[in-house]
C-alpha cells in the first residue's frame, strides 16, 4: 500500500490510494452518518460552541445531558454570550469540566464583535487569530460552516491515521503531529471538505474505537494496513504521568441560613465557588461528615469535608444565602458533596 507523502507532487499510486479512500470513507458518510444538531447549521458560532464543548467532552454528554442545547437557549449568537457576566456562562457549563473552554468562547466572541464588525474571519488564519482557537477547531469552524479544504486533527483521526498507515510513533511527539497534519491535508477531499471532514471524525467516534475497532465492517478496511488485531496496539503514545494522590480538607460551615464558600482565583478553575480549604491541623478537632473522591487530570483526590459551624471567613471566603446556591458556579465534586450535606441536614 501506498503511503501519501508530505510533499506537492503525489505519485500516480497515491493518487489513486487517496480517491479511493475518500469514496469508501463518504459513501459510508452519506448512508450512515449521524445528525447531529450542529451538522443541521452553517452558522459559524453554533460549531464552534459543539467544538468546544466535544474537546474534553463525549458526544452523549454534551447532547445526552442537554449541555449543548441549554447553552444555545441561553446564549444563542455571538452578541449574547460577548455581553454575558462570567458567573452565568461558568453555571451553565458547570459540569463539563475545563472551564477555560468556556472563557475562551466568550473571548472568541469579544474579539469577533470589537475586531471584525461581528461576523467570524472566514478563513483558517482569520479563526486562529481569535483568542483560544488551535488549529483543530478552526479547521473544524472552517469546513464545517463554509466547506472550506480545511485539513483537521483530533485524538479520533490521529487514531485512525496511525491505524491506516500502521505506524508505532508516539503521537504525542512534534515530529509525530506534523506528520498527523501532513496526512490530513493530503487526504483531504478539496471537493467535499465539509463531509470528509465529519465522516473521518465519525470514523474515528464509531468504527476505529480505541479498544474495540470493528474492521469488519470498516468501510475502509481495504486501505487500512492494520486492518483486525493489530489495530488495537496503536496509537502509541509516550507514557503517561503518574497518578498522584492528593487530599484535600474542606469545612461545612452553615449558620443564620448561610454558608461560607471560596471563590477561586486559580487558572484552572478561577471564578468558581467551593467549600473553604483547610490544612490537615486547621481540621484534627473538626468532626468530618463527608469523604468524596473525584479525578481531575493526573490527581486523584480525596475530599475530606468537616463540619465547622463556628469558622470565621478569611481572605476570598464569603457567606452566601442557601436560596443563592443553583446560580453560583461550582466544580462538579463540590455541587454533588453540597448537594448531600444539604439534603442530609434539612431544614
Ligand atoms: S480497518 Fe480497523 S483499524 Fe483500519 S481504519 Fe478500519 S476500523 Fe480502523
Amino acid at each position: 500500500m501506498k503511503q501519501p507523502r508530505a510533499k506537492a507532487s503525489p505519485t500516480p499510486g497515491e493518487i489513486l490510494w487517496a480517491n479511493s479512500f475518500q469514496t469508501q470513507l463518504l459513501t459510508w458518510f452519506r448512508a450512515e452518518g449521524r445528525d447531529y444538531p450542529w451538522r443541521q447549521t452553517e452558522d459559524p458560532y453554533a460549531i464552534l460552541v459543539s467544538e468546544m464543548m466535544l474537546q474534553q467532552t463525549q458526544i452523549a454528554t454534551v447532547l445526552g445531558r442537554g449541555y449543548y442545547q441549554r447553552w444555545m437557549d441561553t446564549f444563542p449568537d455571538v452578541a449574547t454570550l460577548a455581553a454575558a457576566a462570567e458567573p452565568d456562562i461558568l453555571r451553565v457549563w458547570e459540569g463539563l469540566g475545563y472551564y477555560s473552554r468556556a472563557r475562551n468562547l466568550q473571548k472568541a466572541t469579544r474579539a469577533v464583535l470589537a475586531d471584525h464588525g461581528s461576523e467570524f474571519p472566514r478563513s483558517v488564519a482569520g479563526l486562529l487569530s481569535l483568542p483560544g482557537i488551535g488549529r483543530y477547531t478552526a479547521g473544524a469552524v472552517a469546513s464545517f460552516a463554509w466547506n472550506l479544504p480545511a485539513p483537521l486533527v483530533d485524538g479520533n483521526v490521529a487514531r485512525v491515521f496511525t491505524r491506516l498507515f500502521a505506524c508505532d510513533d508516539p503521537i504525542d511527539r512534534p515530529a509525530m503531529q506534523q506528520q498527523l497534519w501532513a496526512w490530513a491535508e493530503a487526504l483531504l477531499s478539496r471537493e467535499e471538505p465539509r463531509c470528509y471532514n465529519s465522516a473521518l471524525m465519525e470514523l474515528g467516534q464509531r468504527i476505529c474505537t480505541p479498544r474495540s475497532p470493528a474492521c469488519l465492517i470498516c468501510p475502509v478496511q481495504s486501505c487500512c494496513a492494520s486492518a483486525g488485531p493489530a489495530a488495537t496496539s496503536r496509537p502509541n503514545k509516550s507514557p503517561a504521568r503518574a497518578i498522584v494522590a492528593v487530599i484535600e480538607h474542606a469545612l461545612f460551615a452553615r449558620r443564620d441560613g448561610k454558608i461560607l464558600l471560596h471563590q477561586e482565583s486559580g487558572k484552572r478553575r478561577q471564578g468558581l465557588w467551593k467549600l473553604p480549604e483547610r490544612s490537615p491541623a486547621e481540621t484534627t478537632d473538626l468532626p468530618e461528615i463527608l469523604t468524596a473522591t473525584y479525578a481531575i487530570t493526573h490527581h486523584r483526590v480525596a475530599l475530606h469535608i468537616h463540619a465547622a459551624p463556628g469558622a470565621i471567613a478569611q481572605t476570598g471566603e464569603t457567606w452566601h444565602p442557601l436560596a443563592d446556591l443553583p446560580a453560583l458556579p461550582m466544580p462538579g465534586p463540590y455541587r454533588k458533596a453540597l448537594n448531600q450535606l444539604l439534603s442530609d441536614r434539612q431544614p
